[in-house]
């Protein structure tokens, strides 16, 4: 048994069932601080490790908005949960085409794991930037910023409700004889006002992501900049169970191995843009990343790069780019979608349209 599955046990022991939040959040905690996720060897492989190009195409996108922002001597690349460092190396590299950008840049890496903070500090050093890191998005330093956040917001706990003839009842996990086993709350949530479309459904509340997109959007309001955030996910609100486990690269049930499979759930980017409204902030998609990667160029990019490449590096750029845009189950480009968020006086930014909420929706 897992150190963390022997904790869990006694916790519910001791206190019953805990929330599938607290569950999320205690087996990813563990997941996170004890291992690189990342790559061939590890759980998943993201965007930025399948090819350069992507995090090339979001530091251009950077210097766009920098532009757009008029300029601010100093501005603060902010990036969540940034993995092994590799789109923040690539965008920085990008940077270099606009040399008064890059000189009024600081990186500030969000990020819980000391085995990827170690890692983050290896791939920035070439990039002669100041790097900071911080437990929390609130430690970050105010004043103007640009904000990544790809594939975070799924890696992040949510609470689970259940339709059932009592109302609204949260998803838990308790313990049989046969070990870890999922239940539900005797008492339904009565705060919930959301109408099930039968018995059953499962309504997925990213509190987590919800506080965290608020208080960006509360930053961006007050200090100026845009945030960008990169998942697979969709446009809500829509009811259904996306809690899944993956662990080296294959689906596994949620509650073996607590802790050593990587838990994530598909973003309902509808909340996310709803917290930056109520956050005072504007919001630009969603779009598709094949539409979004399309837009900033991708296809030039990867034409001039195969200018200099040999046979076999040709084909790699081009399946990376199938990969990253193609729809259906083997590409990302229609699963992952893009949203911004931003000051409200940013009338655009590149590659995505202005957002809207349709009546029914807001
Ligand atoms: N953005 C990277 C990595 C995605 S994996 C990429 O695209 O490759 C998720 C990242 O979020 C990891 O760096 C992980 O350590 C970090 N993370 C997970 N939960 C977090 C939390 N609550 N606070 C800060 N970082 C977190």
């Amino acid at each position: 048994m897992s150190g963390i599955e022997a904790h869990l046990r006694e916790l519910i022991a001791l206190e019953g069932p805990v929330t599938i939040e607290r569950y999320m959040s205690l087996c990813l905690q563990h997941y996170y601080a004890t291992r690189d996720p990342l790559g061939a060897r590890g759980d998943f492989t993201t965007a930025p490790e399948i090819s350069q190009i992507f995090g090339e195409l979001l530091g251009l996108w950077a210097a766009e908005v920098w532009m757009a922002m008029g300029s601010p001597s100093q501005c603060r690349l902010i990036e969540l949960g940034p993995g092994r460092g590799t789109l923040m190396a690539d965008a920085l590299r990008a940077a270099k085409v606009l040399p008064a950008f890059k000189a009024a840049l600081s990186v500030h890496f969000i990020e819980t794991s000391p085995t990827l903070r170690e890692r983050q500090r290896a791939a920035l050093a070439p990039s002669g930037v100041a790097v900071f890191w911080h437990d929390r998005v609130e430690d970050a330093p105010a004043g103007p910023a640009i904000i990544f956040a790809n594939e975070f917001f799924d890696a992040l706990p949510v609470r689970q409700y259940i339709a059932t003839e009592r109302g609204w009842c949260e998803r838990l996990v308790g313990l049989s004889d046969a070990g870890l086993t999922f239940g539900l709350s005797a008492e339904p949530e009565r705060t919930l006002t959301q109408a099930p479309h039968r018995l059953g459904d499962v309504l997925e509340i990213p509190t987590a992501s919800i506080g965290i997109a608020g208080t960006l959007a509360r930053r961006l309001s007050s200090d100026g900049g845009a945030a960008l955030f990169i998942d697979y996910g969709y446009w809500g609100p829509a009811f259904g169970d996306t809690l899944q486990a993956l662990h080296r690269h294959a689906y596994v049930d949620p509650l073996h191995e607590p802790g050593e499979a990587d838990l994530t759930t598909h973003v309902d980017f509808h909340w996310l843009a709803k917290a930056g409204i109520d956050g005072g902030a504007s919001f630009h998609g969603p779009v598709t990343q094949a539409a979004f990667l399309t837009a900033l160029g991708i296809e030039t990019r990867a034409r001039s790069l195969k200018q200099r490449a040999t046979e076999q590096q040709a084909a790699d750029i081009d399946s990376a780019v199938r990969r990253l845009t193609e729809p259906g189950e083997k590409g990302m480009g229609e699963l992952f979608k893009v949203l911004a968020l931003s000051h409200p006086d940013l009338e655009a930014v590149p590659g995505l349209p202005k957002g809207r909420f349709s009546k029914a929706e807001s």
